[in-house]
């Protein structure tokens, strides 16, 4: 059996970014930008005030002299006004700050007559001016090519006058869950069968990538239903299969890609949950079968289909695993096994709590669990331990 570490080599060899698309920034959230991005205006792009008040000469306000009120500057206009030693003009928040001043001072801190203001306290020179470019220059890189772009991000972009910005692909996903036990929730069940949650926990996990979920559907355990659901699944960029991956008479899922003339590039991961984890391809197509227990189609989600739809959507190698964060152990926890363990937790001001049951099938244990712990096998980690834990939230 193959480690994690091949397999997601393995499956990274066989997946390479879509062509780039360009798109209004609100559509690029949670895409990756597909170039570098430079500065093509500064921030701020003028000397501007940051405050509501006098636009000054800081020096000639030390002594307590009244200032001469020559005029005023609003924001967004320049007014091109121009001030002397022992002149004000009023200014507020984001105005051009008047030419031959140096400082302004808050209004708070001015006793204004007709005329003239009085200035209460020392000023220092650069006082609550906003110098152009002290934030961002033009030129300077404010995107990375392969990085998420997030809100923050698009928000730059909009400072800069972009309404565009190159992402990655659209990546598209079709997710074939497979059981003659499974009912579409909403639906009646019978006896001995249970709803599909499989199903909405990838459409959600896909959503949350950024990837596209194009068609789901579900098929009972029959090769020619699984057979036509899979031709018609290898049209997107990625299929995900669920359940049916292992090695009983009753999954099909690898019978049924060989049958399509699909190519099964691994099958089975040394990884707890998640063993039966499959990776194939059909031409342009990544398919990806994840064991049908909810628990091990989650773990096998994140640690290779994530992996791979983030490439498929142009994401550079650092952006690929998810980040990892230290955390105190609350209580010992063990691996006796010989496949690394990932057991889910509680993540909360820094302390780390194992949660729930930890087989593949605890649904419950898994939907309170908000970070992931890898034990290696045969290692146990004491109470009070420092450890890597990755959230998942
Ligand atoms: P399988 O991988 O098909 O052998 O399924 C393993 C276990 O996961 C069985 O107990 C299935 O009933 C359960 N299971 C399979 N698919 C789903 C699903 N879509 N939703 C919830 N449970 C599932
Ligand atoms: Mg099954």
């Amino acid at each position: 059996m193959i480690t994690e570490e091949q397999a997601l080599a393995r499956i990274l060899e066989n997946v390479g970014s879509l062509p780039a698309r360009r798109v209004p920034l609100i559509d690029a959230r949670e895409q990756f930008a597909a170039a570098n991005v430079l500065a093509r205006v500064a921030l701020p792009r003028f000397d501007n005030s940051a405050m509501d008040g006098y636009a000054v000469v800081a020096a000639s306000c030390a002594d307590g002299k009244p200032q001469r009120l020559i005029g005023e500057q609003p924001a967004g206009m320049d007014r091109g006004l121009r001030i002397k030693a022992g002149e004000a003009i009023r200014v507020f928040t984001g105005a051009p700050i008047p030419a031959g001043a140096d400082a302004v001072v808050m209004q708070e801190d001015v006793r204004a007559e007709s005329a003239e203001i009085f200035v209460n306290m020392k000023v220092e020179s650069g006082e609550f001016i906003r110098r152009r470019g002290c934030d961002l220059s033009e030129g300077q890189k404010i995107v990375e090519a392969g990085t998420r772009l997030r809100s923050q991000t698009l928000a730059l972009l909009a400072s800069q006058g972009f309404a565009e910005v190159d992402v990655g692909g659209e990546v598209r996903a079709a997710i074939v869950s497979t059981g003659d036990e499974l009912v579409a929730p909403g639906d009646k069940l019978g006896p001995g069968q249970i709803f599909d949650s499989n199903s909405v926990l990838l459409q959600g996990l896909v959503g949350k990538c950024g990837a596209t979920v194009g068609d789901v559907r579900h098929c009972p355990d029959d090769a020619y239903s699984i057979e036509s659901a899979l031709r018609e699944g290898i049209d997107f960029d990625v299929l995900i299969i669920l359940g049916g991956v292992s090695v009983g008479a009753r999954d099909l899922v690898k019978p049924s890609l060989n049958a399509i003339g699909a190519q099964t590039d691994l099958w089975r991961v040394a990884v707890k949950p998640g063993k039966p984890f499959l990776f194939g391809r059909a031409g342009q197509c990544a398919i990806f079968g994840l064991p049908g227990n909810p628990v091990s189609a989650f773990v096998t989600f994140l640690l290779f289909v994530r992996p791979a739809i983030l490439r498929l959507m142009g994401a550079r190698d650092e952006e690929l695993p998810l980040p990892r964060t230290s955390a105190i152990l609350a209580s010992e926890v063990n691996n006796d096994g010989d496949r690394p363990h990932y057991v889910r937790g509680q993540l909360s001001q820094g302390k780390f709590s194992a949660i729930g049951r930890q087989e593949s099938h605890a649904l419950y244990g898994l939907s309170r669990a908000n970070a992931l712990l890898r034990v290696p096998p045969g290692e146990t980690f004491p109470s009070g331990d420092t450890v890597p834990v990755i959230p998942i939230d």
